[in-house]
Parts: C-alpha cells; structure tokens; sequence
C-alpha cells in the first residue's frame, strides 16, 4: 500500500509534487477548489479548504496533510490537528506565513536582520512611523496579500485611512534594495536540514518573473547569511516541509527578510531540472519525515523565466514546438491552466555553465509564449 500525501489546493504547485511522488510509489490525493484544476492529474475531490468538516473528510482518507497554498484558515489546521491528523507545516508554524504581523514580530524575537516595522491601528500611527523614517513607509495588509496585492507605498499618513478602516496593518520602511534574493530550505520532523543556493529574483509589476540560481555575484559570506537565516527560520519556527525565505539585498550590502512562504515557491521552481533534488520532491520527503536528498546543483547556473498568461483561449501548449526549436535544451513546464493576461501559466527553466547562454536560452524559449 502507497503512503498517502494530501495536498490541500489544486494549483501548479500541488501538480508540481506530482512527478516525484510517482517516482517515489506515493499516492497524491488532492483537495482542489473545482474540477479541472492544475493538479487534476492526481485523485482529485473538491472541496472548500474554509470549511471544517469538508477538510477532515479528505484529511482522515490520507497519512500527511500538506499544502498548494497558505490559506487554509488555523480552525480548519487545528481541528485536523486535535484528530490526530499528520499537518505539515503545523498550524503553529503557518501561522507566520500567513500573518505578516506575527511574522515581523517572531522574527524579531530571533534576532534576525529585517526592514524598521511597526503595527499600526491609527492614522496617527502611521504619521509618527513616517516621522521617523523619511516620510515615506510601505503599507501591508498582514493576512491574504500576495503579488502585490495587499502592499502600498505611502508618504502621507491620510492615504493609510482607507485600509486602516479594515483592521491594523503592518507598515515598514522602504528599503533601498539593489535586488531581491530568495532562500529555500526544506526540514523534516525529525529535524533534518537541506538547503539550495540562495538565488536572485526579478520581479515586474510585483510578480516573479526571472530566477537566478545560484544569485550572481554574491560573496561567500552573503550566502552563508542567507542560509543561516532560513535554518534559524526552519528550525525556530519548527517548520516543515520546504520554507522559501524572500530577501532584499540592500545598497549598501546587507541583507533583510522581506517574508516567508511555507510550501515549495517560484523561486525554487528552476530546481526541478536544475538540482539533484527539486523542492517539490524535497517537500513529499520532508513531510514524510523521509531522509532529505542531495540539493547539488547539477549545473553551474540555472535561470528560470515564468510565462504569463495573454489573451483568454491562447493555449499554451500549441507554442511549445517554437519553444522547443528556439532553444532544444530548455525545459518547458506547462501548467495546463487557462490563459489570462498576467496569470502564472507555466515557466521554462535552462541550465548551463555559462550564465549569459543559460540566461538568453531560458528567454529565447520564454519569448515564444509572449
Ligand atoms: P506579497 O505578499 O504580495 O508578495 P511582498 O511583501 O513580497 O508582498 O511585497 C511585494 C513587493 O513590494 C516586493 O517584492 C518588493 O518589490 C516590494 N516591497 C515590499 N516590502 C518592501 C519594503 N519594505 N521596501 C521596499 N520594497 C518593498
């Protein structure tokens, strides 16, 4: 008998995990939120992940519960939780994925490097946070923000009102960054560690669109700092599964934690082709409590470009052939999702030993798609 992994959410994520856990003899039940869902390819139920007794339905049919996605609400984690129910990462762990505020403020607790931060629940408040740091702040709602959505530059303390009408915010200085970097870990139970290279993000309009592994140019002791970031995060907070610590790599060299995702992360996604275990993989063995694999790369560099949705009814499958001849050693990942303009809809990931190759093959391949 396969062991079971529930995986609640039906996105490219949870379809990521799909290949290794075939590799590995797991079966991969997945709660999506309708049919034909990207992770449809595996034993699909749908459900609604808000509602209790839909969750412990399908989460009493598995061995493990893990995620697609950080919003199950903590009732819904808790209540598989007091059932005896495997949920990894745990409710205590998620909750600072899920909540920018208690983030901030158990990442301070820990002493870790991040941008000045306060809790603001006035108007008021804001106008002394942005007294304090010259006039200007970034506005974030703590729960269900995501590409953007949910963060706002403010240099008047009037603009906060809007949203300060909804509940406290999380307002933090505006980092002089010169470029965003990302550190994945993955732990298991048992408390196991394996950690990829820190890699260089760009985003546009605040969604990922390039990846960079490992991040050029950063200095031995930079990345030796990332890491020890992530396991001082993984372990603190008893995370499990893999955590994606998201950083800004300020002008004047230091590094601060932007936020944390607790599930496999785009920037992650190069490792499916580029590493000797990729992070969907890794995420199947860290919930197992399986021994960890190598996280080697296999080449000297990787960039991974998204692919973004245009019009509504462009499949993408039909430019995968142009992809394919523009660049043949590139890999096209295609998340079988319907095209929106700006949706994430696949990526392409290509690996070499020269970075500008590897860099303009993962474009030439991505332009096919634009
Ligand atoms: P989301 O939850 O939408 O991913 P983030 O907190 O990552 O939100 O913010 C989105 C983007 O906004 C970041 O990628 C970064 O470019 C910018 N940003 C966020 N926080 C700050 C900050 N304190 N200073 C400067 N830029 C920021």
């Amino acid at each position: 008998m396969s062991v079971k992994v529930g995986v609640i959410g039906g996105g490219q994520l949870a379809r990521m995990m799909i290949p290794p856990a075939i590799n590995l003899g797991i079966d991969i039940r997945v709660l999506a939120e309708a049919e034909g869902s990207p992770a449809a390819l595996a034993a699909t139920a749908v459900g609604d992940y808000h509602s209790v007794d839909e969750v412990l339905a399908f989460a009493r049919e598995v061995d493990v519960v893990t995620f697609d996605h950080e919003h199950v609400p903590q009732e819904v984690l808790k209540a598989m939780v007091a059932e005896g129910i495997a949920v990894h990462p745990g409710p205590h762990a998620l909750l600072f994925a899920q909540d920018k505020l208690q983030m901030r403020q158990r990442l301070e607790q820990l002493g870790l490097p991040m941008p000045a931060w306060a809790k603001v629940t006035t108007v008021a408040d804001v106008a002394s946070f942005l007294d304090a740091h010259n006039g200007v702040g970034v506005l974030k709602t703590p729960r269900g923000g995501y590409d953007g959505k949910g963060v706002k530059i403010v240099r008047a303390a009037a603009d906060a009102a809007d949203w300060l009408a909804a509940g406290e915010l999380l307002i933090e200085e505006l980092v002089d960054f010169s470029r965003e970097l990302a550190q994945s870990v993955a732990r298991n139970p048992s408390g196991d560690v394996a950690l990829w290279p820190v890699v260089e993000s760009i985003q546009r309009d605040s969604v990922c669109a390039e990846v960079t592994a490992p991040a050029p140019g950063v200095s031995a002791e930079l990345a030796d700092e990332a890491a020890a970031i992530a396991r001082t995060i993984a372990e603190g907070l008893d995370v499990t599964g893999v955590l994606a610590v998201e950083l800004f790599e300020t002008t004047d060299g230091r590094i601060v934690i932007n936020e944390l995702a607790m599930r496999p992360h785009n920037t992650g996604h190069w490792s499916i082709d580029g590493c000797q275990t990729s992070q969907f993989e890794q995420h199947l063995r860290a919930v197992l409590d399986l021994p960890l694999g190598a996280t080697d790369s296999r080449e000297p560099w990787s960039v991974m470009v998204n692919i973004l949705g245009g019009p509504v009814g462009q499949e993408l499958h039909e430019r995968i052939g142009a992809a394919t001849l523009a660049s043949p050693g590139t890999k096209i990942h295609d998340y079988s999702k319907q095209s929106r303009p700006g949706r994430k809809v696949g990526h392409v990931t290509a690996s070499g030993s020269t970075l500008d190759d590897v860099r303009a093959n993962a474009r030439a391949a991505a332009a096919q798609f634009d």
